[in-house]
């Protein structure tokens, strides 16, 4: 992660926003990066700073005035009673909404670049978060099989739908085994499968029908993300594996799909 990434994760980190994956990442850089530490120390206290009761600050007369007189001018001469009501409201708009706009200024300034990312980021990561989960933890598989025959059935009952399972041991992409995972909030299948070293991991689960079939390759944090659709299937394959060996192994999921 460089700082660039980090100076954008952090605000999702100082307010527990981030993934697992990401989580990790940006602590790490902010504790090995002199420059990110003293911007993260900034950022933080620039936080509790706009908490602080004491940052309110009443509207100056003259703006209370100007506003005042920049409303519609008929009301002017309406009864006292209506114009101290409107002062009232003069008086409470400028106490909140100054402040207010002050503080979208400072956000503006503060966080131009942590917007929400876009949807497809937001199931890359998570995706890239699944994958990095699996091999961490000692549950890569809950069916340790090379033979599609048994992996297949062994979905059966535990999803609501039978994904796919293809082997492809003959062009050096062995499939080693599947499990249960969970992703946009909900139960899909998880293919494991092997090349060499690495670990590719084949999420998928049915596709809502407005899924596009156009494929996206994604970088995230080294691991690379490829998302497809076959056979009504939203697949998204991610291994630390290269581009082009993933896109050769994707190219083969395609061909059965
Ligand atoms: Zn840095």
């Amino acid at each position: 992660m460089n700082c660039d990434d980090a100076r954008v994760l952090m605000h999702g980190h100082l307010d527990g926003e981030l993934d697992l994956a990401d989580d990790l990442e940006v602590q790490r850089h902010i504790e090995e990066c002199p420059r990110c530490t003293s911007e993260y120390a900034a950022l933080r206290a620039m936080r509790t700073r706009l908490k602080d009761e004491a940052f309110r600050f009443e509207a100056p007369a003259a703006l209370k005035e100007k506003i005042r007189r920049a409303l519609p001018a008929a009301t002017i001469s309406r009864s006292n009673g209506y114009q101290s009501q409107r002062g009232a409201w003069v008086q409470r708009t400028a106490r909140f909404v100054v402040p207010m706009a002050i503080g979208a200024m400072l956000a503006l300034i503060i966080a131009p670049r942590a917007m929400a990312p876009a949807l497809n980021q937001q199931l890359a990561n998570e995706v890239v978060a699944s994958h990095v989960r699996s091999l961490m933890a000692t549950h890569l598989m809950d069916v340790a099989s090379t033979d599609q025959h048994t992996v297949k059935p062994w979905f059966n009952g535990k999803l609501d739908f039978s994904p796919p399972v293809n082997d492809f041991v003959k062009d050096g992409f062995p499939l080693v085994g599947g499990r249960l995972d969970y992703i946009e909030g909900r139960p899909v299948a998880a293919l494991v499968y092997q090349h060499g070293k690495h670990v590719i991991n084949v999420f998928m689960w049915p596709t809502t029908g407005t899924a596009t079939s156009a494929e996206r390759i994604e970088t995230e944090h080294g691991y690379n993300v490829e998302q497809l659709t076959v056979a009504g299937m939203n697949c998204w394959v991610v291994s630390d594996l290269n581009q082009l060996e993933l896109d050769k192994f994707a190219g083969l999921i395609r061909a059965k799909g």
